[in-house]
């Protein structure tokens, strides 16, 4: 099974991908992922995204064509994958439709204020990178992670400027992408307001 799952920031990709590697076991890809490790590990391709990152700007689409194609070579991906972050406009969909072919496409959506409102909230772990929200899913001691005990912090992106210049590049570059995929019969809408679970009962239900 391939599965794009796209929506705006904060609509529960994510977590919603989480659940769904458990059911087809298969592995989550998320390009902010991978970009935040090259970061970590100082690297090359680290060095030149870091600051595009930073400030809620998207990466170059040949540059994160490349980091992506890399990870789906690895044998994992041979199953099928859930792609979280990619494509992120028409021109990545089109490359993305040359380098494999997918089976199904999830558009989460959720309203702006609701983005706006779930981001503010959002703690991610320093170390693993699991995501808490102090309002709807807080760690069970304040700024620790559950998983790993190390310290939650407030992504440079999630910060307001940044959240609101992502908002804005969803709108424009991102969302074309519900025609792109409605024509080749792909999409699936999902309302991503309900409660964690039953989003995912949603998806599930839609999947075929
Ligand atoms: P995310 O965790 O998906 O919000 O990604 C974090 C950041 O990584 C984004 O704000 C972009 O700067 C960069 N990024 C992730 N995926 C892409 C993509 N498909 N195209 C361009 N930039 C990306």
């Amino acid at each position: 099974m391939r599965i794009v799952i796209f929506g705006p920031q904060g609509s529960g990709k994510g977590t919603q991908a989480q659940a769904l590697i458990k059911v087809f076991d298969i592995p989550h890809i998320t390009t902010g992922e991978l970009f935040r490790n090259e970061i970590k590990a100082n690297s090359e391709i680290g060095k030149m995204v870091a600051s595009v990152i930073n400030t809620g700007k998207l990466v170059e689409d040949d540059l994160t064509l490349e980091v992506l194609k890399k990870r789906l070579e690895q044998t994992d991906c041979q199953k099928g994958f859930i792609l979280d972050g990619f494509p992120r406009n028409i021109t990545q969909a089109q490359a993305l439709d040359k380098i494999v072919s997918t089976d199904q496409v999830i558009e989460l959506w959720i309203p702006d204020d609701e983005v706006i409102n779930r981001l503010e909230g959002r703690r991610t772990c320093k170390k693993c990178e699991t995501v808490f929200n102090i309002k709807t899913n807080p760690p069970a001691k304040e700024n620790v992670c559950d998983k790993c005990g190390n310290e939650l912090i407030v992504r440079n992106d999630d910060k307001q400027e940044a959240i609101k210049k992502r908002l804005e590049l969803y709108h424009q570059q991102t969302e074309p992408l519900i025609v792109y995929y409605q024509k080749q019969g792909k999409l699936i809408k999902i309302d991503g307001r309900p409660s964690i679970s039953q989003v995912t009962e949603s998806i599930l239900a839609k999947l075929k």
